[in-house]
């Protein structure tokens, strides 16, 4: 039997991130922030067939796509997941980038929704999901609104989204509250979760 020193690992398999949480909830800026600085956690962006907001770069935060481009890579198999989170609206989590990223023993971040969550977990086990707990669904109807990106109806949509999604957080292995002014404690939280997970036996590379 080898000692506990060489048996000590020198690396950590790479794994899966899933970020989830009700819109609002602040989790593309956690998602910035856990990776800022950090070139073993590496985001993914997805490809989706919404319209790009003003302050979005192609790419960057999405890959924007038509709905045919969309289908057509559906066909090629290039999604690990996608989903219709918004009516008609596709959001689909490039296949061959995630499998990159783990292969290189990195951590590959997916900031997605909860159906998307799911089905990860169904296809990598080993994926740990992370939900953002909002405050309260009054605070989150406030932030939508000082947001200003969508009009009242779309804010109440959203809210009833958030209200259903909640409901996944049984299927998640960890809650994180994310309150207003407090996301740096949220990524500390986030990154002590990493730290954890990175340390399971079962993610040790044989030496
Ligand atoms: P937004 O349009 O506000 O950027 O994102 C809307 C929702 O779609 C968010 O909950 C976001 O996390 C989710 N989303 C973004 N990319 C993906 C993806 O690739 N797959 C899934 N299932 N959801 C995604």
């Amino acid at each position: 039997m080898s000692d506990f020193a060489t048996a000590c690992p020198s690396a950590s398999k790479g794994f899966c991130l899933v970020l989830s949480a009700p819109s609002g909830t602040g989790k593309t800026t956690v998602g910035e922030l856990l990776t800022a600085g950090d070139s073993t956690i590496v985001r993914s962006v997805s490809m989706t067939t919404r319209t790009k907001r003003p302050n979005e770069q192609d790419g960057v935060d999405y890959h924007f796509v038509s709905p045919d481009e969309f289908k057509e890579k559906i066909r090629q198999g290039a999604f690990l997941e996608w989903a219709e989170v918004y009516d008609g609206v596709l959001y689909g989590t490039p296949r061959e980038t995630v499998e990159r990223v783990i292969r290189s023993g990195s951590v590959a971040l997916l900031v997605i929704d909860v159906q998307g969550g799911r089905a990860v977990k169904a296809i990598f086990p080993e994926a740990v999901l992370v939900f953002l707990v909002p405050p309260s669904l009054d605070t989150l109807s406030r932030r939508l609104r000082q947001r200003g990106l969508e009009t009242d109806e779309q804010i109440q949509k959203r809210l009833s989204k958030a209200r259903a999604e909640m409901k996944y957080l049984p299927a998640y292995d960890y809650g994180v509250g994310n309150d207003e002014g407090e996301q740096q404690s949220t990524v500390d939280a986030i990154r002590g979760i990493i730290a954890a997970e990175r340390r399971r036996i079962s993610r040790w590379e044989p030496q």
